[in-house]
């Protein structure tokens, strides 16, 4: 299952959904007066549907019926475009005044990070070893590492 995107999306376009997305699944391709979102690479988080101004997308089961054609659409369309064929290829184009998604910490998480970058500082682990622990804690926090 996956969301949909559907017709108030055709020709506004405006990639609010796009700079929320958690897995890059919302695809725009030239030529296409809307955008789509793969339905087997769509993790249903619901993070991108109140980002959108016109209210275009919806969890499967919600498409209303005037727009059920659009769940064929945002499946169809990755029949006869190559993810690869994506504007902005592979990677996406970063939207200007994206913020970085708010990471919580509690006291005791920042604690152990402390504690790390201490252990670090003083030199009582290898280098390699701070960094994944440094990187362990931080994914245990959320906080996504790009190599
Ligand atoms: S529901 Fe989540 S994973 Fe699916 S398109 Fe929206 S933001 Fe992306
Ligand atoms: S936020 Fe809505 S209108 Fe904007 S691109 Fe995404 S689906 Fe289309």
């Amino acid at each position: 299952m996956a969301y949909v995107i559907a017709e108030p999306c055709v020709d506004v376009k405006d990639l609010a959904c796009v700079a929320v997305c958690p897995v890059d699944c919302i695809y725009e391709f030239e030529g296409e007066n809307q955008l789509f979102i793969h339905p087997e690479e769509c993790i249903d988080c619901d993070a991108c549907r109140p980002e959108c101004p016109v209210e275009a997308i919806f969890p499967l089961e919600d498409v209303p019926s005037q727009w059920q054609q659009y769940i064929e659409l945002n499946s169809v369309i990755f029949e006869t475009r190559s993810v690869d064929e994506r504007v902005g290829g592979g990677a996406l184009e970063p939207v200007e005044d994206a913020q970085p998604a708010a990471v919580g910490v509690s006291a005791g998480e920042m604690d152990e990070l402390i504690a790390l970058l201490a252990a670090v500082a003083s030199k009582e682990s290898s280098a390699e070893a701070a960094l994944e622990d440094v990187l362990a804690a931080l994914e245990k926090l959320g906080v996504e590492i790009e190599s």
